[in-house]
């Protein structure tokens, strides 16, 4: 399987690491949005969340925890965005499970982009319960 991720966890290809431990890794993303953006993987290739071990995917959010706090002290910031995309549908681009920090500074020109209007159109009620409803039924099966 052609994968860079899983290159850069194998080490042949490289990368600006800046955390390790025998579950993930993390480094810096090379084409950031803004300074500091970093990116952390599970070591183990998975193609998204939905298909990560839970007990890796709770490793992995503590390790985000961390990664955030570092990257706001080397950015010099007070905010970080973290990003999971799962499929393609959802602009995932890399098809190996990651999780993007991003430090945020006041209008850096970045950030998450509604449908123009969107708050103006809410869903009506009997249609959200019926959603509510379809979802309570997956969790269940
Ligand atoms: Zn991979």
């Amino acid at each position: 399987m052609n994968c860079i991720f899983c290159d850069i966890v194998s080490k042949t290809s490289p990368a600006s690491i800046i955390y390790e431990d025998d579950t993930c890794l993390a480094f810096l993303d090379i084409y950031p949005v803004n300074e500091g953006h970093a990116i952390v993987i599970p070591k183990h290739h998975c193609s998204d969340l939905q298909e990560c071990p839970p007990q890796t995917a709770q490793h992995l959010i503590a390790v985000v925890q961390k990664i955030n706090a570092a990257i706001m002290k080397a950015a010099g910031c007070n905010g970080v965005i973290n990003e999971i995309r799962n499929g393609l549908e959802a602009d995932q681009e890399i098809m190996h499970f990651n999780v993007h920090a991003v430090p945020r500074k006041l209008n850096d020109g970045f950030g998450w982009f509604f449908p123009p209007g969107y708050r103006e159109r809410p869903i009506e009620r009997e249609k959200l319960d019926r959603l509510a409803e379809a979802v309570r039924q997956n969790l269940k099966a």
